[in-house]
Formats: structure tokens, sequence, C-alpha cells
């Protein structure tokens, strides 16, 4: 494919004119790896296309939302039919109820659901939601989680604030991020002594119940249990930020994989399907101090839009179809087999090179370290090698493959993706690996 990036070149130049750095997230400026960022045009299926024209195979699907590709037919008509009745009425709407309904069966630790427009604000609502309930000021996360840019939680956060360097922002005051107390991922005993010595103080623990933002990490086996148990033997609320995970690791979320209930838990992306839309909901004695159920306030304008929720409801029902015959593969089977075969694929080309890489799968997440050393926390994610993640990156874009710009950052396959795609990834990677192993 021909790669040149002289449109995106000029656009990013004119954009930065009138944008701070000329994106509005920072993890889209190519920060980390460098050079310009494609500007899209548009986008079907499992491919963006540049406005210089180049077509790419996407494997960041908006940073997770979307699941079923891009422009889904089903979804875009709905949404062209439901913006023929306006397009927002701050009042309420049987498609509120409608989706949180849905959220609640297919995760009923989610008893009561609050719509809100963004990840950022789900976790701060269910912070000073947790504050309010117990009546206790810290908090507890995770390095290398990020949950927003909040001013609580931008502290030793991933994402996009791994990659800039900027964990504890300018700006974040010091009596607010000295509230969050942090904890390395995986470490069970360090997290048991910081409860032993201040337990009474933690309001919530607020855990990626599979870390997606500082690239993919699982939780250690019983990890997650053991955090549970912690928590409740202290009274501090468990709050599982599955606004990545949610509806990505598996139809129930991360919860029901690993089998441990949260007290509260946020969504985000999928539950949108591509709009703003991300949600807070739990156990109903909690989410009832909630305005105007209760005395926590939290509002929004915007919040269960009804475009946001008309696409939020398509896009749940079709990733919740039920077999027709009880030997055909789900869609989250079919989903999880076709991730696994593209981390086949690319770990078999990584190995001809013999490049040591860590190679991790949650579902339709999926995310690569190049390291030689297990990855189970922040400190060893930062272990991996960045230059070399760098020439993988570049070599895959101008091969037409778009994958996150950043090691940090975790990758999606969509329903869309064809076995063609995955073919054709597999191949650009081998060219991509022996990149690597020259450099
Ligand atoms: N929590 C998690 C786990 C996330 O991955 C993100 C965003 N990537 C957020 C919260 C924040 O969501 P938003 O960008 O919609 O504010």
């Amino acid at each position: 494919m021909s790669v040149k990036h002289e449109q995106s070149a000029r656009a990013f130049r004119e954009a930065k004119n009138f944008i701070p750095g000329g994106v509005n997230s920072p993890v889209r400026s190519f920060g980390a790896v460098g050079g310009v960022p494609p500007f899209i045009a548009r986008a079907a299926g499992s491919k963006i296309i540049d406005i210089d024209g180049n077509e790419y195979i996407d494997y960041v699907g908006s940073w997770g939302p979307m699941i079923l590709g891009h422009a889904y037919p089903a979804v875009t008509e709905a949404l062209q039919q439901a913006v023929l009745n306006g397009t927002s009425y701050g009042a309420p709407t049987l498609l509120e109820t409608e989706l949180a309904k849905l959220i609640n069966e297919l995760m009923p630790s989610m008893e009561l659901v609050r719509m809100v427009n963004s990840g950022t604000e789900a976790t701060m609502s269910a912070l000073r939601l947790a504050r309010a309930f117990t009546g206790r000021n810290k908090i507890l996360k995770f390095v290398g989680c990020y949950h927003g840019h909040h001013d609580s939680l931008l502290v030793k956060a991933g994402s996009g604030a791994a990659t800039l360097g900027i964990p504890n922002s300018p700006g974040v005051p010091d009596s607010i991020a000295g509230n969050t107390l942090t904890v390395a991922y995986n470490d069970i005993t360090e997290l048991r002594s910081v409860f032993a010595e201040m337990g009474q103080d933690i309001a919530a623990v607020i855990i990626e119940p599979v870390a997606g933002n500082m690239g993919l990490v699982l939780p250690k086996q019983g990890y997650l249990g053991a955090v549970r148990q912690l928590t409740e033997q202290y009274g501090a609320l468990l709050i599982f930020d599955e606004v990545m995970c949610g509806f990505r690791v598996a139809l129930g979320g991360a919860q029901s994989v690993y089998g441990v209930k949260p007290d509260l838990t946020c969504l985000g992306k999928v539950i949108g399907g591509g709009l703003p839309v991300a949600a807070y909901g739990g156990r109903r004695d909690i989410m009832e101090h909630i305005a105007p159920a209760g005395a926590v306030y939290q509002a929004g304008t915007l919040s269960g839009n009804p475009l946001a929720m008309t696409a939020g409801i398509v896009t749940l029902k079709l990733i919740s179809q039920i077999p027709e015959t009880p030997r055909q593969p789900d869609f989250f089977h079919k989903l999880t087999a076709k991730t696994k075969q593209l981390c086949q694929g690319l770990q078999a080309q990584a190995a001809k090179f013999e490049l040591k890489l860590q190679f991790h799968q949650a579902g339709s997440m999926f995310g690569l370290f190049f390291s030689d050393k297990a990855v189970d926390d922040y400190d060893s994610a930062k272990q991996s090698d960045a230059g070399a993640f760098n020439t993988y990156f570049h070599a895959m874009l101008e091969q037409g493959v778009y994958l996150a710009p950043s090691q940090f950052e975790a990758s999606f396959m969509s329903a869309a993706h064809t076995d063609e795609d995955i073919a054709a990834t597999i191949a650009a990677s081998a060219i991509a690996f022996a990149r690597v192993a020259d450099y």
C-alpha cells in the first residue's frame, strides 16, 4: 500500500494551531512512537481509511468500543431512525431503562445503573459514592491502572499518562492525590500490609480486573478473590473498573470469568456502541444513595442521550445473541477464537526470529510486550523494550495494520475482522519482526 501521509501531516500542523497538541486525547498524537498520526476520514467493518486514502486493518477499534466493527449496519440504521426523533430531550426516555435492564441482565451485580458520558465520569462518581457510603476518604488504586483523568485517580496511572510520563499531572492538588493510595498490581502481600496499616480509612479499592492500560496484564490466579476478601474484611467497597474489559473478556465481564462480585462496577466503551456512554452501578443499597434517590449528587445534561442509548442497546443485543443450536459457537466464543488465531500466528512469526516476547490475551483483548520476562504489573511492563515496540508499530502501520500507538495499550479484535485480515496481519508481522530482529 502507499504510505503517503501528506494530507495528515498538513492536517496535524493545522490542528495544532487550534487544539492543544492537535488532538483531543493525548495518546492520539503518536507521542510515544513518533511520526504523524493518520487523520481518519471514515471507517467500515474492520478497516479505517485516512485522509490520504490509506486503508488500515484496525485493531484499536476506537480504543475498545467497536466490537461489531465500524459502521455496523444494524447500529447505523437504528441511529438513522433515532436521529429523526430528535437528538436530546433532557427528560426521561424508555431507552434508558431498556439499556439499564440489558446491563443488569448481563451483569447481575449491577442492580441499579446510572448512565454518564465517559469512563472518567463513571469512576469519579463511583468514588464519590463510595466515600459518602463508607464515610471514609482514602481510596486505593493499583500502579499502572488507568481509570480516567479526574484528580483522585490521575495518580500512578497507566495508558496515555504512562506513555507521556505524566502519571501525576500538574494541577492535581496534593490534598486530593494524598488521599489516593497506590499498590503494585497482582501483589496481594503489599495490599494486605496497606490494609493492616490503614484499612479503617479506605473507602474503596478500584481495580481493572483485567488491566488494559499498562498493556494487557492479567490478574494472577486467586488474586481478585483475595482483593474481594480483604475489602470485605475492612468494610471498604470493591469497585471493578470494567470500562475496557467489560463486554470484552466475556459477555458478563471479568467478574463472570473470575467469579468475583464487586460492590460497584464502572462500564463504558462497548455499552455505547461507539457513542459517548459510560455507566456505574452495583448494589441497590449503595446506589440508592445517588440523587435524587439519595443525597450524593451527580448529574448530566446529555446523560442517557437517546442516540447513545440506541447504539448501546443494539450493540448489547447483538453481542448477547443466543446461538440457534446448542453446538453453534456464540458471539464471544467466535470472537475469542479469532483473537487466539491471530495471537498464535503472531507468536509463530516472532519465534522464527527468536524474539522473546510476552503475548497476552483475554477474550477479544490482546497485547504483546517486547520483553523476555513475565509481565504481571507496571514495573515489569515498563521493562519491555520501547524501541523494539516502535520499530514493530511503524513497520505494521506501513503495511496497513493499525495498532495502538503505545506499548502500554491493549489491542482489540472485532466481529468484522475476517480470516483475510488475520492472515494479512500475520504476514505483515513477519516483516515487522524481521525489522525488530535487525534493530
Ligand atoms: N477506565 C478504564 C479502564 C479505561 O480504559 C478508560 C479509558 N480508556 C477510562 C476508565 C476512562 O474512560 P474515558 O476515556 O471514557 O473517560
